[in-house]
């Protein structure tokens, strides 16, 4: 098979798998030799239609599998075609790619073949060839085996930029029903040991400023969750993704909605989830992670244990508190002003800065191209005080009526807040 027939059928295996952001690792460059960076002008991340991230060669070494998970179109009865690339192919088409300023970087997954070490074994070959004999200095994100063996962990660790292992599914019964070969107590003491490794890797490089310390996954380690493919509703999901941060220092939870697949199992739904679900989660995930909401917060008044799919989960809670709102811009605490629908915790930051100077006024808001409809009926500035909190129809005021923004040619009647 020719190798671009083998890179059409690998790329397209692999866009099931939505964790793939080339964020937060260590910063690096070529001068002094090597080749690639992890910051260079002029690499862009690109994302496609559906919202996943393109920007790195991502790319499976194989999509034939010996496990049959349900819910994956490269499972073992899967009627697909079939391709693998050598590791040599694999290296030499990402520094081509990276030499062309295609991409910023490998992003490389996996079918099991024969064994999970044997794969993993390949995996790792892959980083370390890129690394030790082109000196490639870009991004690399490692999907790992959780079955395979601790040392090849450490040593994809060592290359690494990131490691992932996906938790497939977010409860223990469902990853039993649709993925039997795969064990949530190996997955999770996996993430244990990575973990483990990580903080060791940041520890060492703390104490030993002179000396180089070995390095370890400085982008740390990330999971994916497959949203819609079983019954666990958003709190279940939710409480997940809690979990695995408190547990395993994890640095992002991706949420992939399930893709219907051609002959798939009785046991999967026929439709997929609506894409904005994934979107409502991610929302929530990160009132959880940065602005100070727990899950009861956010689950509360949602039906059937889901997340409002008409607004955003912040909306949602201050439409059921409108007691604690408006709030004072010019005044409030950070972690109050945080909880008002259409502030980010940047902007929070930029406004607690700027009162500093003078009394934020509702164009101050405007000149940092905030949501005004949405934000003015929560807040007080030094010209404005809303006058329709109370009111029944609320929602329908300030929530968007279509999709995720206001339809368009309606503009909100900024004197009516
Ligand atoms: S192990 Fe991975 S590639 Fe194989 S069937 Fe399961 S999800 Fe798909």
């Amino acid at each position: 098979m020719e190798l671009r027939q083998k890179l059409e059928i690998l790329a397209d295996a692999a866009k099931y798998d939505a964790s793939c952001a080339s964020s937060g690792t260590e910063k690096r460059d070529s001068q002094g030799g090597g080749l690639g960076s992890t910051e260079g002008m002029g690499i862009c991340h690109a994302y496609a239609p559906d919202g996943r991230c393109i920007s790195l060669l991502k790319v499976l070494l194989t999509n034939a599998c010996i496990y049959d998970c349900a819910y994956c179109i490269n499972r073992a009865t899967s009627n697909v075609p079939r391709a693998r690339f050598t590791v040599r192919e694999l290296v030499d088409l990402t520094l081509d790619f990276y030499r062309r300023n295609y991409i910023e970087g490998l992003f490389l997954s996996s079918g099991i073949i024969r064994s999970p070490d044997y794969t993993m074994e390949r995996l790792v070959d892959v980083a370390r060839i890129l690394r030790e004999e082109h000196g490639f200095r870009g991004y690399i994100h490692l999907k790992t085996i959780p079955d395979a063996s601790p040392e090849l962990l450490a040593e994809a660790g060592r290359h690494a930029d990131r490691l992932s292992i996906n938790v497939e599914l977010p409860q223990e019964g469902a990853l039993k029903a649709l993925a039997p070969e795969k064990d949530l107590g190996e997955i999770r003491r996996a993430m244990g040991r990575m973990r483990l490794r990580i903080e060791e890797a940041k520890e060492a490089r703390r104490a030993e400023r002179r000396a180089p310390a070995p390095r370890f996954a400085p982008a740390g380690q990330s999971t994916q969750m497959i949203i819609g493919a079983d019954a666990s509703d958003d709190r279940a999901v939710l409480g997940t993704t809690a979990n695995l941060y408190g547990s395993y220092g994890l640095k992002r939870v991706y949420f992939s909605a399930y893709s219907p697949i051609p002959d798939a199992s009785r046991l999967l739904p026929p439709q997929p989830p609506p894409l904005v679900r994934e979107h409502r989660l991610y929302q929530a995930d990160w009132l959880l992670r940065f602005y100070g909401f727990s899950l009861d917060e956010i689950m509360a008044g949602g039906e059937g244990g889901m997340l409002d799919l008409g607004i955003d989960p912040k909306l949602a809670w201050a439409l059921r508190h409108r007691g604690d709102f408006p709030v004072d811009v010019n005044r409030a605490p950070r972690e109050r002003l945080l909880r008002v629908p259409g502030l980010g915790a940047k902007t929070v930051d930029r406004l607690l800065a700027a009162r500093r100077h003078h009394a934020i006024r509702s164009d101050d808001l405007a000149r940092l191209r905030l949501p005004l409809a949405k934000l003015l009926p929560f807040l007080v500035t030094a010209d404005h005080r809303p006058r329709v909190t109370d009111r029944l129809d609320l929602r329908a005021l300030v929530a968007p009526r279509t999709g995720f923004g206001r339809p368009r040619g309606q503009p909100m009647q900024l004197a009516l807040l």
